[in-house]
């Protein structure tokens, strides 16, 4: 009863091997290491460094590992990137996942979980998002996810698998331990943006667009806690393993708020008053992006523990702190409030 992560030494996965590790699961991580860290891995858990592609890897891991269920989280997830580079992302996340549920339909494993996001909507009709909302992504990274939830769709019904399809309203925070978080050098998220910021590594934030018609003039996002959708993983792993039907969720906390908002929640909880600078808007930015949340919460045995804006961006404070110790020494704080 062993469950396989691809990319569970990335941002997102390696709080889901955490999950899994601490219930009493069985884990082992394929990951190539592209932008994850070994080091993030709970002891004991096995690694195998390389790519969720190379079949006769993942077919070896099965084999070995008595793998019974995939949480696929392998995969690029910068929209400016595929914008650069589409042909990458189409293979990075629609072929790998080909290739990977080629080898999972050859050895039987029949739960797969996937990981794909809110950009597959484009700019929605409506707010909060049901997933029934037309799909029309505006970037190459979300045509990839969505050509790849087609392809799923199509592998699973003609094999006898079941999936959930987890799509990511915007993912934030870090264990609330501090164990483990976002160590991407360069990463562009809002509040991994706020929190350099805060810890001095920032001279300011660039708020891009301020004259939107929202109340603030600001953009409007749905956070979700890494940690919830960890747990949002494991509830879709029991709802599979209870004989669920195949079915695609919104992950997110159905609750929007604006860039200008998020930025004065870093401010407070570290108690640092950094500079903030309005900018022009940033190409291809969604104005509003809010999930609607009843088919999640009425599917999964899900119960969110962090849905709290301070808590986040506690959350991911503490684990900024931390990573700028481990890597620089102490912080050189921003300006106190
Ligand atoms: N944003 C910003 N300044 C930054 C980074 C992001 O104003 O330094 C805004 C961005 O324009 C968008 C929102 O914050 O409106 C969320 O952006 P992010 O890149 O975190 O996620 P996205 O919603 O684009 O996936």
């Amino acid at each position: 009863m062993t469950v396989l992560v691809t990319g569970g030494a990335g941002y997102i996965g390696s709080h889901m091997v955490q999950a899994l590790v601490e219930a009493g699961e069985s884990v082992v991580v394929i990951d190539n290491l592209s932008t994850g860290f070994s080091a993030y891995l709970p002891e004991g858990v096995p690694l195998f460094i390389g790519d969720a592609a190379d079949e006769n890897l993942v077919e070896g891991v099965i084999a070995a590992h008595g793998v019974e269920s995939i949480i696929h989280f392998a995969g690029s997830v910068v929209v400016p990137d595929s914008m650069r580079d589409p042909l990458a992302y189409y293979r990075n996340n629609t072929m790998t996942t080909r290739s990977l549920l080629n080898v999972a339909v050859k050895c039987g494993v029949n739960r797969f979980i996937f990981s794909s996001t809110a950009a597959v909507y484009g700019n929605p009709d409506q707010v909060p998002v049901p997933e029934h909302a037309a799909t029309r992504p505006m970037s190459p990274y979300g045509s990839s996810k969505l050509m790849t939830e087609i392809m799923l769709h199509d592998a699973a019904s003609a094999h006898g698998m079941s999936y959930v399809v987890l799509r990511y309203f915007n993912v934030a925070g870090a264990d609330p331990l501090a164990r483990i978080g976002l160590a991407t050098v360069g990463a562009t998220h809002l509040l991994k943006i706020a929190v350099e910021a805060a810890t001095g590594q920032r001279a300011k934030i660039d708020v891009f667009g301020t004259d939107y018609p929202t109340p603030d003039g600001s953009c409007i996002r749905d956070f979700i806690h890494v940690a919830d959708l960890a747990q949002a993983h494991r509830a879709a792993l029991s709802y599979l393993r209870d004989g669920g039907p195949s079915t695609t969720l919104n992950c997110g906390y159905g609750r929007g708020y604006s860039v200008l908002e998020t930025i004065e929640a870093v401010r407070r909880v570290s108690g640092r008053n950094f500079a903030v600078q309005y900018a022009a808007r940033r190409s291809g930015d969604i104005m509003t992006m809010v999930a609607d949340t009843s088919r999640i919460r009425s599917t999964l045995d899900w119960a969110p523990r962090y849905d709290d804006l301070e808590t986040i961006a506690a959350h991911a404070l503490a684990w900024e702190e931390k990573l700028f110790r481990e890597r620089h020494g102490e912080p050189r704080h921003a300006a106190s409030a």
